[in-house]
């Protein structure tokens, strides 16, 4: 049963009209419960067990999927469960908002032979929210800690899989975060009609039960410096995403109601796990009956405008400079999106935000493509003498994250980055240039996936353990 339900059936024992009302939702739960076993089964029971399984080469972290189709056929769910669990943190969380058609749906031999494929992250998702259900996801027992303690910078997705694993070997774990909960873009980027926040929270109470300490509302750089962490414990992951919005540098950028995608975001999901949200509530951050515009082609694009019109706005319109095919976002979500009624104004680009001191309107110039550059796709080019204009009462930009100055923040200018300010590892380490400093998620790759992020974090895992007993090892000799 859902937390949701649960806690529905949880009103007072003693009414006749509880009474009622609890007995129809017990209908409806076993009727709905059959209908999604059986849906569920019939899904697994699709699988051909092909020889080469596509769909698991094509998972980041190489899940069973074949194996786990096929005990959730058998209706042996449990096993499944464990299976899923055996290569991701967080098999609920990937199956409800990995983008499966570029991964392991896209190739399933099923949909490749044109008849739809298996519904891997649907069936990934029933499996686990069932054995939590059932009660057989159990927070880790650690029978002998170890003596040796690792920081992590950061409690998103990468941090929390590092976490894991290394509290299951023993380890002492304490995450570091700046934000006041963690999950990082899981729990305030993330909109709740993707993820509900609930079973983001369930998977930290549970590390937390698992003995792995959280520190929030600590920044690095500000609180605590990073040698200071170095000093408290025998390694260090730095896991801290990228947030550095790109901007729009035009005309009257400076007009208010102009937000960058994370602001809208965050207060969006802060109100709806129950914040007080002050620029929601006198309706800066809220766009209801609003005419909202959306910068940008992504996926924060996508979730920008999908939660602009579940706030009620006014009319919902989304500018991108290239058209439907070349959009970076995954195609399910631009579907989506168009199916609620958002409206796409392909190959546009804003030229100048318009009003006096808030925004009320943009100039656009309309867009045609060209020929291919170096990346392979066609290069937009502005049609002269094309601008028309579009109303708007708040407008989000969403036009991607760059990562922040971090050798500057952390005071280490020596920690060695890329040309774009992504951290540089040794990739079969996952080490940084400062020693027994280690570096995973977002932070390394730019801006990426959930799937992504947990393989590395568990990747980081395996690579200090290594460093781990090897100081051990050196500590022992020097003694
Ligand atoms: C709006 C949006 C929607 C997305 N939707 C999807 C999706 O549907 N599917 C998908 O697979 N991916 C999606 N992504 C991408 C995905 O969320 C990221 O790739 C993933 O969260 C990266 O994980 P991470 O652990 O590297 O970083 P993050 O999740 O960003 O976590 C980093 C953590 O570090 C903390 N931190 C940063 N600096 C410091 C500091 N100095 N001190 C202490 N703490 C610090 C932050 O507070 C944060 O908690 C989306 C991203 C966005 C922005
Ligand atoms: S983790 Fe993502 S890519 Fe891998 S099987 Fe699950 S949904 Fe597919």
């Amino acid at each position: 049963m859902s937390e949701k339900m649960l806690k529905f059936t949880r009103i007072d024992q003693q009414s006749p009209l509880k009474r009622k009302v609890e007995k129809r939702v017990d209908d409806f739960k076993e009727v709905y419960e059959e209908f999604i076993n059986k849906k569920a089964q019939e899904q697994s029971s699709r699988c051909s067990q092909c020889g080469i399984p596509f769909c698991q080469i094509h998972c980041p972290l190489h899940n069973n999927i074949p194996d786990w189709l096929k005990l959730a056929a058998e209706g042996r769910l449990q096993e499944a469960s464990q299976l899923a669990h055996s290569t991701n943190n967080m098999p609920e969380v990937c199956g409800r908002i990995c983008p499966q058609d570029r991964l392991c749906e896209g190739n399933c031999v099923i949909e490749q032979s044109g008849h739809g494929t298996v519904t891997i992250g649907s069936i990934e998702k029933y499996i686990t929210d069932t054995a939590w259900e059932k009660g057989w996801i159990k927070a880790i027992k650690v029978e002998k800690e170890l003596d040796q303690s690792v920081a992590i910078i950061g409690g998103g997705p990468a941090g929390l899989a590092c976490a894991e694993e290394l509290r299951k070997l023993g380890y002492k774990v304490t995450i570091y975060d700046r934000y006041d909960r963690p999950g990082g873009l899981l729990i305030y980027g993330i909109p709740n009609f993707k993820l509900e926040k609930f079973v983001v929270e369930r998977r930290t109470n549970l590390l937390k039960d698992s003995g792995i300490k959280f520190q929030q509302n600590v920044e690095v750089g500000k609180d605590i410096s990073l040698d200071n962490l170095k000093e408290k414990h025998d390694a260090v992951l730095i896991a801290t995403g990228v947030y550095k919005p790109r901007e729009v540098n035009l005309p009257g950028r400076n007009l208010s109601n102009i937000f960058p995608a994370m602001e809208f975001l965050t207060a969006s999901n802060r109100k709806g796990l129950g914040d007080k949200v002050k620029e929601f509530e006198n309706g800066t951050l809220n766009a209801q009956n609003k005419n909202v515009v959306v910068i940008g082609g992504g996926d924060t694009a996508m979730d920008c405008v999908r939660t602009a019109i579940r706030q009620n706005a006014k009319s919902v319109k989304c500018l991108y400079r290239r058209d439907k095919e070349n959009m970076p976002g995954s195609l399910r979500e631009v579907n989506n999106a168009e199916e609620e009624g958002i409206e796409f104004i392909w190959l546009s680009n804003p030229k100048k935000f318009m009003g006096s001191e808030k925004v009320s309107s943009l100039l656009v110039e309309k867009m045609k493509l060209g020929a291919a550059d170096s990346s392979g796709r066609k290069k937009p080019e502005v049609i002269e003498n094309s601008d028309f204009e579009i109303k708007a009462d708040i407008v989000i930009k969403a036009l991607g994250f760059d990562p922040e100055d971090l050798p500057r923040l952390f005071n280490h200018q020596n920690l060695l980055v890329s040309n774009w300010g992504t951290i540089k590892i040794n990739t079969k380490s996952m080490e940084t240039n400062i020693q027994g400093v280690f570096a995973a998620g977002d932070i390394v790759r730019g801006a990426s996936l959930v799937v992504w992020a947990i393989r590395d974090g568990r990747d980081a895992a395996t690579s200090i353990k290594k460093y781990l007993e090897v100081k051990k090892l050196q500590n022992i000799k020097a003694a």
